[in-house]
């Protein structure tokens, strides 16, 4: 395994960022190669990390990924350059809720503020192509929907609740066709059907 990858999940465990769990971006990558996509958006960069690790499946894909925070936009900034992948890697800073974007992708991978999946869902349904997929990661949200007595805070408890609101809301969707996934924290994987 690369040197500079270990680096990056060092990183992430010392500074607390909670980037993809190995059988989550694994499953993840697997998923690209399997179905040969090229052209990837990403909401909730943090690092790079997950962006890189798709990046290195192939050298054709395309990624454009954005974070809101700051300090973890130039870390990502950084790690990509290291890697030498900024002509595969688009790196935005900003709030994806506020920026629009015209291209279109074989698959959007949502792994940002878990309380506004649908809203990212909702708009970036127009950034899909035809037979593409969302992928969105946390479903499981740490374990605490399936122990909802090891919750001790409101705040918590509303963003699992969101969590749910957003499992039922993909679940009633028939425009596309979910699966969920134990993997890794959870993965929904909804397929957009065609017309
Ligand atoms: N995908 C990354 C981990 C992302 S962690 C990996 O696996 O390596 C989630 C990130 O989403 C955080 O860094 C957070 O700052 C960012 N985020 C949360 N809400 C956002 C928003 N509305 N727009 C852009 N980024 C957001
Ligand atoms: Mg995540």
């Amino acid at each position: 395994m690369d040197n500079r990858i270990i680096e990056i999940e060092k990183y992430a465990k010392e500074n607390n960022i909670p980037i993809m769990q190995k059988k989550g971006i694994n499953y993840l990558c697997n998923f690209i190669k399997k179905n040969n996509i090229k052209n990837i958006l990403e909401i909730g960069s943090a690092i790079g990390y997950s962006s890189i690790k798709m990046a290195l499946v192939d050298k054709d894909i395309k990624i454009t990924t954005i974070e809101k925070d700051n300090e973890r936009y130039l870390e990502a900034l950084k790690n990509i350059k290291n890697m030498d992948l900024e002509k595969q890697i688009t790196l935005i800073l900003g709030d994806a809720l506020n920026i629009n974007l015209k291209d279109k992708y074989d698959l959007i991978f949502i792994d940002a503020a878990k309380a506004q999946y649908i809203r990212f869902f909702k708009k970036y349904e127009v950034n899909l192509k035809e037979n593409g997929y969302f992928f969105s990661d946390n479903m499981d949200f740490h374990g605490f929907r399936e122990n909802k007595d090891l919750i001790k805070s409101k705040n918590l408890r509303q963003l699992v609740g969101k969590i749910e609101k957003f499992i039922i809301f993909l679940k009633e969707n028939d425009k596309y066709e979910t699966k969920f996934l134990k993997t890794g924290d959870g993965i929904a994987i909804s397929k957009k059907k065609g017309d």
